[in-house]
């Protein structure tokens, strides 16, 4: 039995393109991830953090693994791939969120989910919207989600 989750990706540091590709790499070569998809890379200013702009997008992973082990994999790829940290405290290079899994809700001290502030990010809305238009956030509807987020800057890469 697998389960359907959705993970957000944003990387302001270095390569930040390059990083959020070979994270996605890894992810889609891990044991208990069997499918990936994802959608189209976005650049953001940031939001609840500083530097330079990011480069976001989200993938959807069809996966063996229960919510704690994907977390444990999404920060051993934080950490693998987000090793640049030009100061003390510094932004860091490679941020993983897990955004949904499958239905459920999750409410323990190392897991939120859904993740408590996705509804909030322009950078989380519209990649998920790209790969999922028709899924139903808690929250209200992508268009209204959208609408409350518009000051948010969010530019879409070409490929
Ligand atoms: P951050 O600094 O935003 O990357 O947050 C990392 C911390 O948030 C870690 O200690 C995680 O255990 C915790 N956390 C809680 N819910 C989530 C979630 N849905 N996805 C990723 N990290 C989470």
């Amino acid at each position: 039995m697998s389960t359907l989750a959705y993970i957000g990706l944003g990387a302001n540091l270095g390569d930040a393109r390059q990083t959020i590709e070979a994270a996605i790499n890894t992810l889609c070569e891990s044991s208990g991830i069997l499918t990936l998809r994802q959608a189209p890379l976005y650049s953001s200013d940031p939001v609840d953090a500083q530097g330079p702009v990011f480069i976001n997008t989200v993938v959807a992973v069809d996966t063996t693994l229960e919510p704690l082990p994907l977390l444990d994999l999404l920060q051993t790829i934080e950490q693998e791939h987000g090793r640049e940290r030009p100061y003390r405290n510094a932004p860091r290079t490679l941020d993983l969120d897990l955004l949904l899994y499958g239905t459920l809700t999750i409410e323990t001290p190392r897991l939120s989910v859904p993740h408590p502030r996705m509804h909030q990010r322009a950078f989380v809305l519209r990649p998920l919207q790209d790969l999922a238009p028709a899924l139903h956030l808690s929250q209200g509807s992508f268009s209204a989600l959208l609408a409350d987020c518009r000051d948010q800057k969010l530019q879409r890469l070409v490929d």
